[in-house]
């Protein structure tokens, strides 16, 4: 997936078909626990932004902050956000180290195949990511952000 987008509204509209796409690959995923989501890009790219944008897609009503203060927020889904009872929104920038992630419950989290996980900065804990889906953002010149998987 590669999208260039020129303003927020675009930029969930993107996370929208993101949703649709994660809904539709449920079934062939082979790896058991949960599904991860890696968030890359500086800041500013537009990484909670996204999140928003999939956590409306979910049906999550209420707003979702920026994490960076809180580092993890857990959030049950509506029926509609089925087959997933939990979506969890992590944001690893200002943890020093990975072992602080580990004593929020990252393993059990993790192993849990009803758990939709998104984290911004993965990099910041990149010793204790399993496999995940990886998204990079990025600013373009024009002052848009370019959005794509990459593995
Ligand atoms: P990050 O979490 O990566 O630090 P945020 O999502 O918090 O970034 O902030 C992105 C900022 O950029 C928001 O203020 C948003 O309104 C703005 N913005 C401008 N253009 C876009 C775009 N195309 N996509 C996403 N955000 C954009
Ligand atoms: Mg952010």
């Amino acid at each position: 997936m590669k999208y260039i987008t020129h303003n927020l509204e675009e930029t969930q509209k993107v996370a929208h078909e993101f949703v649709d796409y994660i809904f539709s690959h449920q079934n062939d995923k082979k790896i058991s626990g949960a599904t991860i989501v890696g968030l890359y890009g500086d800041l500013g790219a537009g990484k909670t932004s996204f999140t928003q944008g999939v956590a409306r897609a979910l049906g999550i009503d209420e707003t979702i902050v920026s994490p960076t203060f809180v580092i993890e927020k857990i959030y049950e889904l509506p029926l509609q956000g089925r087959p997933f009872v939990h979506f969890i929104h992590i944001d690893a920038y200002r943890l020093e180290h990975s072992s602080e992630l580990v004593s929020l419950g990252w393993q059990k989290i993790i192993s849990d195949p009803t758990n939709l996980i998104f984290i911004e900065w993965p990099e910041r804990v990149g010793d204790i990511m399993p496999e995940h889906i990886k998204i990079n953002l990025e600013h373009t010149a024009d002052g848009g952000r370019q959005i794509e998987t990459f593995s």
